[in-house]
């Protein structure tokens, strides 16, 4: 007797999850997940997934994480680590041999961030120029887009040394 196991198409990452590069994946959908030893176990969220990714956010000096993903590399969870190796070690304990496994993507940032750009229409404030991951929040009007910082900014400019509104 032969036995057919239906594994879902395995198909490789998006360059970018979540507004994060993706350094390295792996599939474990045929790893027995260790969750009761899980560094990840305060995290509820973090149950088995088949997929993970290590990424690092495409803002300035943001660490690794190791992102926990379905089938279609939709991000259900997220993990910190200090470093691609520390993540790989953690990963490793849950999903035993997954160390063996990981494809690294060679991504670089420009393509990265030129990805990014696409998913998300090319939208960066139109007057700092900053991207959506960068900022706290973007108003977007029918000619501009603005963001928290620079309406935050653009009202002080408003205002005289008394706290007054100019124009008042
Ligand atoms: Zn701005």
């Amino acid at each position: 007797m032969r036995i057919f196991l239906t594994m879902s198409k395995r198909n490789p990452p998006p360059p970018v999850i979540d507004a994060a590069r993706v350094i390295s994946y792996a599939f474990v959908d045929d790893i027995p997940f260790l969750g009761a030893s899980s560094p990840f176990a305060e995290e509820p969220s973090l149950d088995a997934v088949p997929r993970l990714a290590i990424a690092v956010g495409l803002s300035a000096h943001a660490s690794p994480q190791i992102f926990h993903c379905d089938e279609e590399w939709i991000s259900l969870g997220t993990s910190g680590a200090d470093s691609v190796e520390e993540a790989k070690e953690d990963a490793e304990r849950v999903y035993p041999g997954v160390s063996n496994r990981w494809i690294d993507t060679n991504v670089t940032v420009e393509e990265a961030l030129a990805f990014y750009d696409s998913e998300t229409a090319g939208l960066k404030c139109s007057f700092c120029g900053k991207r959506p991951f960068e900022v706290d929040g973007l108003i977007e009007g029918p000619q501009a887009t603005i963001c928290r910082s620079c309406v935050e900014e653009f009202y002080d400019d408003f205002q005289t040394d008394d706290g007054e509104i100019i124009g008042n």
